[in-house]
């Protein structure tokens, strides 16, 4: 395809109207030509922006024809009711994570993808596009560490909306993303979890927070996540890997160090759209790349169930305090 892949969005609320403003001003070969929302005032003021079509609901969406291939940013819950019919229309379809809120939900996507034979899914778990992972990654796969034994992680949000976020999103929504990222840089899936209340944080009211997941890959490698979401500060991502003859670090996200007087300081991001700014443009360009030849690459609805596996085992570690199996189906060949 030579001419600009047309993007159907489903979903206008925040993530959704980050990814319309990146595909119209940063990034090339797309434009959004259509856009649904459950609250269609939200989606014709988004629409009447960017000169898309409106359509009531996702399967009307996916149907049209100015739609080659589909975002889809609403809730959670109702991911799978337009990835399937996506899946069906035979469209490329970047999810944005969750791929879907329970096992069964993933695992009727990827016998839906298995049935089409190739991938069409791409799952927004943006940091694999991050040029800091990215760097870690290629350093573990180097052996310039040798073999990775653990990964310790830090995902450090300054506050969260107290009326909003609950216990059980400390995982779901936040520790994910560490979850997805240990699995990537170790190349293995997760076996085991426990989740450890630490001394609370009184900032953080009837929050269980900060909260610590231990995780034991199948390898054996050992993965520790801190999650703290009222650290004030600001938004603080730490990763460091070590391995059985050295240790390598994600480095610090500010580009400058000012050293003025006796000290030296940076920059700590506010949020996650500040960090990673990067990483979501490089992701969807991936996207809108691939799609235009009628396929994805990137995270897959493999990684959005084993994802959901250790998401949902988590979060009965953490209400039980015992260690929970993260047990999982065979791999298909297809995501191998
Ligand atoms: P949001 O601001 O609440 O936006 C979701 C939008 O989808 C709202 O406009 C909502 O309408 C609409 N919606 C709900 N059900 C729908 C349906 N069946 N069909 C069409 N539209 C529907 O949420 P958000 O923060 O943008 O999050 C959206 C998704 O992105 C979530 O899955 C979230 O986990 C993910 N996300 C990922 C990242 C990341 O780092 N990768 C960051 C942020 C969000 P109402 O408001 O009327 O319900």
């Amino acid at each position: 395809m030579t001419e600009d892949l047309g993007i159907g969005v489903i979903g206008t609320g925040m993530i959704g109207q980050d990814h319309i403003r990146r595909i119209a001003d940063v990034l090339s070969g797309a434009r959004v030509t259509a856009v649904a929302d459950i609250d269609r005032t939200r989606a014709e003021e988004v629409a009447a922006k960017r000169g898309a079509k409106v359509y009531d609901d996702a399967g009307a969406l996916i149907a049209a024809p100015e739609v080659d291939a589909v975002l889809v940013c609403s809730w959670g819950p109702a991911h799978i009711e337009a990835v399937l019919p996506g899946l069906e229309a035979g469209k490329p379809l970047f999810v944005e994570k969750p791929l879907a809120v329970s096992q069964d939900d993933c695992l009727k996507i990827i016998d839906a993808e298995l049935t089409l034979g190739k991938r069409l899914i791409q799952v927004g778990y943006m940091r694999r596009y991050d040029a800091a992972y990215a760097a870690l990654k290629k350093t573990i796969d180097s052996g310039a560490i040798g073999a990775p034994l653990m990964y310790h992680a830090a995902h450090r949000n300054a506050r969260v909306p107290a009326d909003l976020y609950t216990d059980d999103m400390a995982v779901a929504d936040t520790m994910v993303h560490d979850i997805d990222v240990a699995r990537f840089l170790l190349d293995d899936e997760v076996a085991r979890i426990r989740v450890i209340a630490g001394k609370k944080n009184s900032i953080g009211g009837r929050l269980r927070d900060p909260i610590l997941g231990v995780m034991e890959m199948a390898g054996g490698a050992v993965v520790t996540v801190e999650v703290s979401v009222n650290i004030q500060y600001g938004y603080d991502i730490r990763g460091e890997v070590s391995g059985e003859t050295g240790t390598a670090e994600l480095a610090e996200a500010n580009r400058v160090v000012l050293k003025s007087g006796d000290s030296f300081c940076g920059r700590v991001p506010a949020d996650w759209r500040e960090r990673f700014i990067e990483a979501y443009d490089k992701e969807l360009q991936d996207f809108i790349n691939t799609a235009k030849g009628g396929t994805v690459s990137g995270p897959s609805a493999w990684d959005g169930y084993a994802i959901q596996v250790v998401s949902d085992a988590g979060i009965k570690a953490a209400s039980s305090g015992e260690i929970v199996a993260c047990e999982m189906v065979k791999k298909p060949a297809l995501y191998t």
